[in-house]
Order: structure tokens, then C-alpha cells, then sequence
């Protein structure tokens, strides 16, 4: 089984959130289990985990009016294949957030085949990844000057995030991707726009979400935006598969950026852990620590946690805040730190190092996230004997049991989260607080399970049976 998977990041190469980590642990336990796996990504001007792709030629790529020539670099790891698509359009110090972003994914989908036929790589499925990779299903099924063995090729796409949708101007993006004017009136429009996030759940023969949960949500207007009737009509074809987590970059017995090492049998090195964040921050050891990784969206809910924060501090926790992006978050994050030293401590930044302190050195983990597709800061948290508090959505609801390894509120409102909080502290560190981290620690969170699940999709759309 020869699987091709698009996605505008993988890790480590690229990284802004959990697509990233999945990009990258689902090709290889993809692998894992015997299949052919090329994954497909933009060639970014600065690639992470020291990757230095192998240049191996150029290829033709028709384009708006043109053909672009775009650049093949490829490099193997951990048995995945991946294919960089070379263009100056993606030299840029970020892989996306520009005015240009549909046009730029728009170039990337249409390279896709062209680039894996240059490598010798034909799919039985391609495997599309949010709205980035949103036009490959159409393309597969109505484009012209595709290389061979690509003209209605099966597909499945995966919506990591429903927010993000890739919209411009119809006649903009079937000028780009050169797509038929038949397309006006179908899936690829909505709102009098083309719209990629609907192009490839419109296409596609099997949609997934990265949660059970998340996939009921989708139909519910207050987590759809706008796409809610659009996901209702998919019924069956609508399927939510929980991620998973790497297992072995994220192991609290192995991980090399902490201070001690520790097991669910053993738990003792998790306190030297606590007390070099502490020190690593400037937290004093008056109470318990609450940390939080995340990026600083709406979504995440930060503004709930930094209005509960003066009770929070109250009931006696330090707060650890990992986050980066939007600017009143940050600049409130900031002055919530200034205004209190010692018991709270901002970074504003992307540390990958840092994130595997705080999930080791804290007690519980904050996650009061409006909506949450799945979220895998929760489920790490969890292998690190960290408790998380979370609001009952999307994965968090599927992963997180009150009481039980985690805490769990409904309402999105920071009084919910003060009451949860308030529970968590008065449990902490007492015997149940132990069982309830050793469960958490036992979870097998590993990818091989969803990995299964996948395939069974595959053969589906392959019409190969189980
Ligand atoms: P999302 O994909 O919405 O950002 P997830 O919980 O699914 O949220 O995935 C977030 C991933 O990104 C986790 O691996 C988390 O540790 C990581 N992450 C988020 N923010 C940061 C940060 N500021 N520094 C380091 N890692 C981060």
C-alpha cells in the first residue's frame, strides 16, 4: 500500500502545533505497519532538526499562466520518504500568515504529483492535510496535466482545525490551480468564494477529524465556522480517529532536557524536575505548579486563564506560560508576570526544550480551550504524571476523565476554570492525587492504534477488503 501525505508542516522540520507532530508520527507509524509512505511538505528557508534535503532536479509545474520550475529535495528518515517542493515562495522565515497564502498552497498542491512522480512515487491514496492541501482532491479528480497514474487517484483528507479554511476570490484560485470553470457551484465555493478547507472535504472519499468528539462538534454551528451543513451532509464519510503522541520524543524515563528522569513506578524524579523549573523561571516553591504550552490564539482560551488568574494565584498556584502569537495575549501575559513576580512567569516563545520542562516540572497542565480538535498537550502532560484541567471539548473531552487522570470542566468561562483549578489543588499531592497520576502515566498514547485506523480507510477507498 503506496500512501502519499501533503502537509504544509511537519516536524521537525516545520512546526507551529500539533499538525506538525502529526504530519510526522502518523507517516511513521504508517510505516511501522508495513506501508509505503511519502510525505510531501514545502521547502521552508529554514528547516528544523538539522535537515538538509538532497537536491535531485527540478520539475514542471503548470501554474496560473506559466510553468513553474520548482525545486525536488528529498531525505529519508525512520523509514518515511519526504519530498520538498522548492520555491520562492516558500523561502520566507514563516510558513504561512501571509496575504498570499492561498496562492502559495495553491502552487504547493499543484507540484504535489509532480513532485512524487519524480521521485517514482505513485499513491493508491493521497492523504490531504487541512486546507493547505485542500485542492489535491480536486485536482486528483478534475484536473488536467497530471502525471500518470494521478488522474483520479482516491483521497482522504484529514480537518486538523475547521478555523483555518484557505479563502480568496473562486475565479483567483481555478486561474492558479487551472482548474475547469465547472467548479463554480460546487464544493470548492462557498460564499461566493473559493473556500480549500470545503474543496477537500467536498472531495475527498473519506474525511476524518482528529477526535471522536471533534467530529460531532463539526455539524454544531458554535464550532463549525460556517462549514457546520457542509460537515452534517458528510454523514458516514465523516470519521474521527484521536491522534496520538510520539512516544519516545515525549518519555519522562528518557527525555534528555530534564533535570531527572522518572517512571509511573517511580515518580520521585518528577520533584527535582519541579524544583529546576522553578529555578529555570524564578517561580518561588510557595505552591503547586500550573503550567501551560500553547500558542496564544482565541481558541486556547488564555484570556479565561489570565482572568482567573488572581484566584488561581490565590488557592496557592505558580503559573508557567510557554506561548507565542497574538500580540494582546502576549502583552497581557507580560504584564500578568510583572504583576506578579515570582508566581508567575511568562516566555514568550517556541521552546521545544522548555515545553518538555514545563510538562515534567509542573503538577497540572492548564488546557481551557474554546474548541480543541484534539489537542496533544493534554495526553503529554498525562505521560509526564502532569494533571491536566481542561474544558470538556473536542479531544480534551475524549481523553481527559474528571477525577480520574485529569480534571474536566464544561463552560467556557474562567469561573469554570477556578472551580476546576480549586479541585486539583485541594487533591493535590494527597493519595488520590497519586492514583489519579499513575493512571494518567499508564495511558498507551502511542500512534500504532490510529495508525490501524487509517489503513482500515485506505483500504476502503481502495476498495480492498479488510
Ligand atoms: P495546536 O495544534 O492547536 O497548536 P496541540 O495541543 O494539538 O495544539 O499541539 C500543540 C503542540 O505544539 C504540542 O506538541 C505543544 O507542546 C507544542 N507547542 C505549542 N506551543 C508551544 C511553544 N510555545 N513552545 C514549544 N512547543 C509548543
Amino acid at each position: 500500500m503506496k500512501i502519499l501525505h501533503a502537509s504544509a508542516e511537519v516536524a521537525p522540520f516545520s512546526k507551529t502545533g500539533g499538525l506538525g507532530d502529526v504530519a510526522a508520527a502518523l507517516p511513521a507509524a504508517l510505516a511501522a505497519e508495513g506501508v509505503d509512505v511519502l510525505v510531501v511538505t514545502p521547502w521552508y528557508a529554514r528547516l528544523g532538526g538539522d535537515a538538509e534535503p538532497l537536491w535531485i532536479g527540478d520539475v514542471d509545474v503548470p501554474f496560473a499562466d506559466g510553468i513553474d520550475s520548482v525545486g525536488v529535495g528529498t531525505l529519508e528518515r525512520d523509514g518515511v520518504r519526504f519530498a520538498f517542493v522548492g520555491h520562492p515562495d516558500f523561502r520566507r522565515d514563516e510558513a504561512y500568515g501571509y496575504a498570499d497564502d492561498v496562492r502559495r498552497f495553491a502552487r504547493f498542491c499543484r507540484a504535489v504529483p509532480a513532485v512524487a512522480a519524480r521521485v517514482g512515487f505513485v499513491p493508491d491514496v493521497v492523504h490531504a492535510h487541512d486546507w493547505h492541501a485542500g485542492l489535491l482532491p480536486v485536482l486528483l479528480e478534475r484536473a488536467w496535466h497530471l502525471p500518470d497514474g494521478f488522474p483520479g487517484r482516491p483521497s482522504v483528507a484529514t480537518v486538523h482545525n475547521v478555523q483555518y479554511q484557505g479563502v480568496a476570490p473562486l475565479a483567483h484560485v481555478l486561474h492558479w490551480a487551472r482548474l475547469p470553470l465547472e467548479l463554480i457551484g460546487s464544493h470548492l465555493e462557498h460564499d461566493e468564494q473559493a473556500n480549500l478547507l470545503r474543496a477537500s472535504v467536498g472531495f475527498a472519499d473519506v474525511v476524518t477529524t482528529v477526535s471522536p468528539s471533534y467530529a460531532e462538534e463539526l455539524s454544531d454551528p458554535a464550532y463549525g465556522f460556517g462549514l457546520e451543513t457542509t460537515f452534517a451532509a458528510l454523514g458516514q464519510r465523516l470519521v474521527g480517529i484521536l491522534n496520538g503522541i510520539d512516544t519516545l520524543l515525549w518519555d519522562p524515563a528518557s527525555d534528555e532536557h530534564l533535570a531527572a528522569r522518572y517512571n509511573a513506578a517511580d515518580v520521585s524524579g518528577k520533584a527535582t524536575c519541579r524544583t529546576a523549573l522553578q529555578g529555570e523561571l524564578a517561580l518561588d516553591d510557595g505552591g503547586p505548579v500550573l503550567g501551560v504550552v500553547t500558542r496564544l490564539a482565541d481558541q486556547k482560551g488564555i484570556d479565561l486563564l489570565l482572568a482567573a488568574l488572581p484566584q488561581l494565584l490565590e488557592q496557592g498556584w505558580r503559573l508557567a506560560l510557554l506561548g507565542r502569537g497574538d500580540a494582546e495575549l502576549e502583552r497581557l501575559a507580560a504584564e500578568a508576570e510583572a504583576d506578579a513576580p515570582g508566581r508567575v512567569a511568562f516566555r514568550s516563545a517556541h521552546d521545544e526544550g522548555l515545553a518538555h520542562r514545563i510538562y515534567a516540572g509542573s503538577d497540572a497542565l492548564a488546557v481551557p480551550s474554546r474548541f480543541e480538535p484534539c489537542g496533544l498537550s493534554q495526553m503529554i502532560a498525562q505521560r509526564y504524571g502532569t494533571l491536566p484541567i481542561v474544558r470538556a471539548t473536542g479531544g480534551l473531552r475524549d481523553t481527559v476523565t474528571h477525577q480520574r487522570d485529569g480534571f474536566v470542566f464544561e463552560a467556557a468561562s474562567a469561573s469554570a476554570l477556578v472551580a476546576a483549578a480549586l479541585e486539583a489543588r485541594s487533591a493535590w499531592d494527597g493519595v488520590a492525587w497519586r492514583a489519579m497520576q499513575r493512571l494518567a502515566m499508564s495511558h498507551d498514547r502511542s500512534w500504532q492504534a490510529s495508525a490501524r485506523e487509517y489503513i482500515a480507510r485506505y483500504r476502503e477507498v481502495m476498495g480492498v477488503d479488510a
